[in-house]
């Protein structure tokens, strides 16, 4: 299920061009525009459902298990998942989404291995 307003489904389409990180049958995982820090990745169900409660079980099962694949990939060890929920939550985009935000490395102030966009 998808809809023909929804931007997120539109970036799942390819019909509006986003820094892919990874892709499967029910997820989709592409850097955020407008990072809170290099890396941020938003993590979203190609089935198209404006909060949690809308989202199958079945597509949610396969989220937190490509947010790990990301992690781990990227040799990123310190990271929050944040998922907002509703115009008071201050979710904007009403495709559900879960965003990974890295936090930066002490040492060198960057995110080890995540990618730049
Ligand atoms: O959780 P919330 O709805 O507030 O977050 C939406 C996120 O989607 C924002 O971080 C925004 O930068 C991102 N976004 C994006 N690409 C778009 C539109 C929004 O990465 N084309």
């Amino acid at each position: 299920m998808s809809s023909a307003a929804c931007i997120f489904c539109k970036i799942i389409k390819g019909d509006i061009p986003s820094f892919k990180l990874f892709e499967n049958e029910k997820v989709f995982a592409f850097l955020d525009i407008q990072p809170l820090s290099r890396g941020h990745t938003l993590v979203i169900p190609k089935f198209h459902g404006a909060k949690l409660t809308d989202i199958p079980d079945e597509d949610l099962l396969e989220i937190l298990p490509v947010a790990k694949k990301i992690a781990k990939a990227s040799g990123a060890e310190d990271f929050n998942i944040l998922q907002n929920n509703g115009a008071i939550a201050h979710q904007v985009v009403g495709h559900v989404h879960f965003h990974m935000i890295p936090k930066p490395n002490e040492q060198e102030g960057l995110t080890i291995g995540w990618p730049a966009q």
